[in-house]
């Protein structure tokens, strides 16, 4: 955020935290364990929605000159020996020195570059997800484990917070969105505490989100050529260690540090992959394995070694977070 030159905005903007609850179904407190990332002016967790984090980025990246041009895709690219020649869909077309792909989970240009052998695939698990006033009690992320879901709280800023639910779909259903209202309800049910008054409030009007949890992730390197992709379109994993959007921010920083030195751009290239591939792993492998932790009921069937392991497991997650990107 700050070699980006918008920490500033986003801690002025966001919600910063310095540790974590994780709680039973009932609000009965299992641990307390605190962030270790971050450090001196830099808070561990700054959460902000995604509206803000897309305002501020959008405003630095105008001060610095890029030209935005929303509602258009590529419709032909062609990567020649001195360029990428590509044409838009809305029929102009240009040449280009490089072509980077941030264009997410379902990526048409991983497919251009690698056919279908990475597509996402699905957990097992879906998350519902709403906005809604800031309990006074959520100043920081706040897990509530079920038998078999898990709930949790985070704040958004002073006024907002969100709430997920993660639940086993399996077979990956599609739900019709009238009915989600009821469906989240109807999940929620063994919950008291905070998840209670926020689920005891939803109505037939509130805005549900619901997703289906999918990962991908793409063996370095990550380009053909002149194209490269990255973030999610790499490496989506279940957001567990909330850092798919930390993830994606460093990879441009990266990508950018990379081609920035006098070496070939194939070279570049590479090296960017590489270097990103063993953090873009970790954050695969560690969000998937909290997944399975939390919705086997093995989290819940063990409340006296869970303090310890879960802050002895943060701890090693923080520590290599916090190493350069
Ligand atoms: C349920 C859930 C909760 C999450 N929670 C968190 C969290 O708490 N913290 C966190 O850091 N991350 C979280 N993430 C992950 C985070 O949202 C992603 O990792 C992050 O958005 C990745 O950024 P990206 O730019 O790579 O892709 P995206 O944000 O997906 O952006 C891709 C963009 O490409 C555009 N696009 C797609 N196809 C085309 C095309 N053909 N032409 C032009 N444009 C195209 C899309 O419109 C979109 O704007 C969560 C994800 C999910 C699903």
């Amino acid at each position: 955020m700050r070699s980006l030159g918008v920490l500033e905005e986003v801690a002025a903007e966001g919600f910063a935290f310095h540790r974590r609850f994780f709680r039973n179904s009932q609000g009965g407190l299992r641990a307390e364990v605190p962030s270790l990332l971050g450090g001196g002016d830099v808070p561990p967790n700054i959460a902000l929605s995604r509206p803000a984090l897309h305002r501020i980025l959008n405003g630095a990246a105008d001060r610095a000159g890029a030209k935005i041009v929303m509602g258009c895709s590529i419709a032909e690219l062609n990567d020649g020996p001195h360029g990428v020649d590509v044409t838009f869909t809305d029929g102009r077309a240009d040449r280009y020195d490089l072509v980077v792909g941030f264009d997410g989970l379902r990526s048409p240009l991983r497919r251009r570059l690698f056919g279908d052998a990475y597509e996402p695939t699905f957990t097992g698990y879906s998350v519902w997800r709403l906005t809604c006033p800031r309990l006074p009690t959520i100043d920081c992320i706040t897990l509530y484990q079920g038998e078999h879901s898990k709930a949790g709280l985070c704040p958004l800023g002073d006024d907002e917070m969100y709430l997920l639910h993660v639940t086993a779909e399996p077979g990956n259903p599609r739900y019709d969105p009238a009915s989600f209202p009821d469906m989240l309800i109807e999940r929620m049910r063994e919950y008291g505490a905070e998840p209670a008054v926020v689920r005891d409030a939803i109505t037939a009007d509130t805005t549900i989100v619901y997703s289906p949890l999918e990962e991908v992730l793409v063996p370095a390197p990550w380009h053909r050529g002149r194209v490269v992709i990255a973030g999610d379109a790499a490496h989506a994993s279940t957001p567990h260690l909330t850092q798919g959007a930390a993830m994606a921010l460093e990879d441009a920083v990266v990508l950018a540090e990379s081609v920035d030195r006098a070496v070939p751009l194939e070279q570049a290239l590479q090296e960017f992959a590489a270097r990103r591939m063993p953090r873009a792993r970790f954050v695969h492998e560690r969000s998937r394995a909290s997944l399975l932790n939390e919705m086997t009921g093995e989290r819940a069937r063990e409340p006296e070694r869970f303090a310890d392991a879960t802050r002895r497991r943060m701890a090693e997650v923080d520590r290599f977070l916090d190493q350069p990107a």
